[in-house]
């Protein structure tokens, strides 16, 4: 898999700590933080510390520990921001925009957790 990561990116530099972010969560291999332009009552960004592109590209080359902590992590964000259905939550939305057509802005691997009020059809089209 060919894959050039970029590390002057934004996430890069929030993860290098050169610009602020406004953190939710942090583990060993993961850091949560708002989005700084919400779309959704709820916006939070979750993002591993690795060098990933998209999700792809972390599903395939991250380590058995990344992703869990990663996924591990998403599951207690839903829960703590109170929106995990199993959890009397009223749901959400994970997006991982990867690639062009997706419209992926930042190139570092990151899942939005979209949430707070009726989030619509999946796509406009
Ligand atoms: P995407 O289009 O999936 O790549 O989403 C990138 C997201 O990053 C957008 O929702 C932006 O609002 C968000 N974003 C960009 N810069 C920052 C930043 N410095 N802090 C928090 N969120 C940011």
């Amino acid at each position: 898999m060919a894959y050039d990561y970029d590390d002057t990116n934004i996430f890069a530099r929030i993860l290098r700590g050169e610009i602020p972010n406004d953190t939710v969560a942090e583990t060993e291999h993961t850091l949560a933080f708002r989005d700084i332009r919400p779309q959704a009552p709820v916006h939070v960004l979750v993002i591993p510390k690795g060098a990933y592109v998209t999700y792809d590209h972390f599903a395939a080359e991250a380590s058995e520990a990344e992703i869990i902590d990663f996924t591990r992590t998403v599951a207690r964000l839903c829960n703590e921001l109170g929106v995990a259905p199993g959890e009397g939550g009223a749901g959400c939305r994970l997006i991982a925009n990867s690639g062009p057509h997706s419209h992926q802005e930042v190139p570092h691997m990151h899942m939005h957790i979209l949430a707070g009020k009726p989030l619509g059809p999946m796509l406009a089209v």
